[in-house]
Order: structure tokens, then C-alpha cells, then sequence
């Protein structure tokens, strides 16, 4: 498994990040999720993603045991801060109240004494930024957070919260983003990827299979596979249901050929074309099954010439 740094910071991060949204605590069973973990470190992943209110702080807990055992320096553990956690007033946002309380509660639930990135899920503009800056900075003098990063906040928001470090003469500042990106999703190319590269500011690239629909096991005209995230009926994101019109999963399948050229599979054309997109230090994939996570693992390190860049985006057009 190649790394890369993580922006202009000093961490390095796993080509491959595993994430745990829904796969842990919420549609894949306790031992499936233990299992993906295992499959990840035994593909030289070293980086793994969760957040506090993914299954309601489940997916934390699920994380901690896995990586139980395993030693603390040799592993990147990322969560965020900022969706809501509980019914109280405080139990969401981008407060320092909530910041610091939910830092704590992660890392409980982890059963660690720091994470190496924190991350603000969203952007809270109810809360000053500046309150928010300042308590993030804290953490890291507190040794709680290793480094700072946002996820899915615009361009415009990371440049405020860059200049508004400096100008508070806070040392620690955003060195990532976690935006959706995929070869479906490519809302951050005219203005987060130039500010980010510009900034030193790292990717990481959540969802490069588009859910699973990037595999190619979902075919125009068909049910989706029995045990496919598409198939869990109501529980099943809104993003995959937007996804599986026909038109677009023919297109998909149109992809196949140059998976095949390249001697990969669906998902592993997919990983790595998010990789060879500028800026992006990681791609943060999911998995209900550890064969997809050793799969997926495999594009590490594999680099899409120009030619099947250049016929990947012809054959999805706009
Ligand atoms: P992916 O696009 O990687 O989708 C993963 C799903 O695709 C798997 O659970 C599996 O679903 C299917 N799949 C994966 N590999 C294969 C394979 N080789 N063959 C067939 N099917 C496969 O991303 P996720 O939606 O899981 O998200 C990844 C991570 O991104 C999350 O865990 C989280 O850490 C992060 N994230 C961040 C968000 C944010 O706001 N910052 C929002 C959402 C996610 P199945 O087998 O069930 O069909």
C-alpha cells in the first residue's frame, strides 16, 4: 500500500482510507464489519474513517474493537464533529460546547486518547468561525486531535477558515477536506480542487464507487443483486436511489472495456481514477464484505494512463 501526505501536512495517509458509515452498526452485521476492518490492515490500509453519529456512535465503537490490539502509532484514526448526536439544544453543530463534548465522546467510544484527524462534518453557520477555529486549535494543544480538516464545506468556506486562522495567529490550521467524489460526482472540480491544490489543502475522496454503483453489479433493466446496499429497500441512501436510473447504468457498463484494458475490475477502475485526480490524497471507501475491501485495496498504486482518463470521461459525458 502506497501513502501519500495528506496536503501540505507532514501525515501520511493510506492511498486506500476504509470507512464505516453505514457499513458498521447500520446494514452489515457486528462480525462482517470486524472482518472488513481485518481486511483493510491485512491490505496495508492505515487509515480509517468514522464519525460520531454514524449509527449513533455504534460505528466508533466498532472501530475502537477492531483496531484493538493493534499498535496505536501505526494507524491514522479520523472522525468528525457536527451532525446531530442527541436530542438536546448543544447536541449538534460546530459550538465549542458541543466540539469539546463530542471530541471526548469519540474518543471514549474509540477507546483512545487522540485521533490523528477531526474533522467538522459540515459547515455550521449558526456558530461564529471564529469560536469554532479557536476550540478545534484547542484540541490539538489539548493532544486530543492530531490535525484539523473539514468535510463538504465549499470554497468559499475553506477560505474564510483559512484567513481567519491567520489573522487569529492560530498555527493549526485545515489541511484536508472530505468531499463526495467520484466519477459520477464531480461537483468539487471548478473551485474546491484549485483552492485546495493552491492551499496545500488534501482530498479525501469519500464514495469513489458511487455507492457501489461504479462495481457495475447494478444493470440497466434488472433488480439490483440480492444483499446490495440498493437492495435494502427504504434503508438504502437517497443518493443510490437517485443513481440507478437506466441511462446512467448503461453508461457504466460502457466502462467495462477499459476496466478490462487496464487488467482491473469495475471498482478498482473506479478507486483509481479518483486517485489520479490532483489534490486528492485518498480515496475513502466502504465495504459490506472484506473480498470487496481486498479488492478495492488493490488499485493502490495503480496509475490510469491519460488515454483511459481521457475515455472515461467520454464515456460518461456530462
Ligand atoms: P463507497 O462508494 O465505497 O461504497 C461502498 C459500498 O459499495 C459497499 O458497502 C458495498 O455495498 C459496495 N461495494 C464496495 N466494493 C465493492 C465491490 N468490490 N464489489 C461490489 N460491491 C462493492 O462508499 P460508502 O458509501 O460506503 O462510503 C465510504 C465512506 O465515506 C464512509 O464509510 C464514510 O467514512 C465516508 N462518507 C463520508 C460522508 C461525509 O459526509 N463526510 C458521507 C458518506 C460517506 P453493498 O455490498 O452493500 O452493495
Amino acid at each position: 500500500m502506497e501513502h501519500r501526505h495528506l496536503g501540505r501536512s507532514g501525515l501520511l495517509v493510506s492511498e486506500i482510507t476504509y470507512g464505516n458509515w453505514l457499513t458498521h452498526g447500520e446494514l452489515v452485521a457486528r462480525a462482517a464489519a470486524l472482518s472488513c476492518v481485518r481486511a483493510a490492515l491485512d491490505a496495508g490500509v492505515t487509515t480509517f474513517d468514522t464519525a460520531d453519529v454514524y449509527a449513533r456512535g455504534a460505528a466508533e465503537e466498532l472501530l475502537g474493537e477492531a483496531l484493538r490490539g493493534v499498535r496505536r502509532e501505526s494507524v491514522e484514526i479520523a472522525t468528525k464533529v457536527c451532525l446531530r448526536t442527541g436530542d438536546g439544544p448543544n447536541d449538534q453543530g460546530l459550538s465549542r460546547k458541543h466540539i469539546l463534548e463530542s471530541c471526548n465522546a469519540s474518543l471514549r467510544r474509540l477507546g483512545t486518547d487522540y485521533v490523528d484527524l477531526y474533522q467538522a462534518h459540515r459547515f455550521d453557520d449558526e456558530t461564529p468561525l471564529d469560536e469554532t477555529l479557536i476550540a478545534f486549535d484547542d484540541l490539538v494543544r489539548q493532544g486530543k486531535v492530531l490535525y484539523l480538516g473539514v468535510s463538504e464545506w465549499t470554497a468559499a468556506q475553506i477560505r474564510a477558515a483559512l484567513d481567519l486562522a491567520d489573522q487569529l495567529g492560530l498555527r493549526n490550521r485545515i489541511v484536508s477536506n472530505q468531499p463526495q467524489y467520484n466519477m459520477l460526482w464531480r461537483v468539487v472540480e471548478p473551485e474546491i480542487l484549485p483552492l485546495s491544490v493552491q492551499e496545500g489543502i488534501g482530498q479525501i475522496a469519500f464514495q469513489p464507487l458511487a455507492q457501489g454503483v461504479l462495481t457495475g453489479k447494478y444493470r440497466p433493466g434488472q433488480p439490483p443483486p440480492v444483499g446490495s446496499r440498493a437492495a435494502s429497500g427504504g434503508r438504502a441512501p437517497m443518493f443510490i436511489r437517485r443513481v440507478l436510473g437506466d441511462e446512467l447504468l448503461r453508461r457504466v457498463q460502457e466502462l467495462r472495456p477499459i476496466a478490462d484494458e487496464a487488467g482491473l475490475s469495475m471498482a478498482q477502475l473506479a478507486v483509481a481514477w479518483t486517485l489520479r485526480r490532483p489534490g486528492v490524497s485518498t480515496a475513502l471507501i466502504g465495504a459490506s464484505r472484506p473480498e470487496q475491501v481486498t479488492e478495492n485495496a488493490a488499485a493502490a498504486g495503480v496509475r490510469l494512463d491519460d488515454e483511459a482518463m481521457r475515455r472515461i470521461d467520454e464515456t460518461l459525458g456530462d
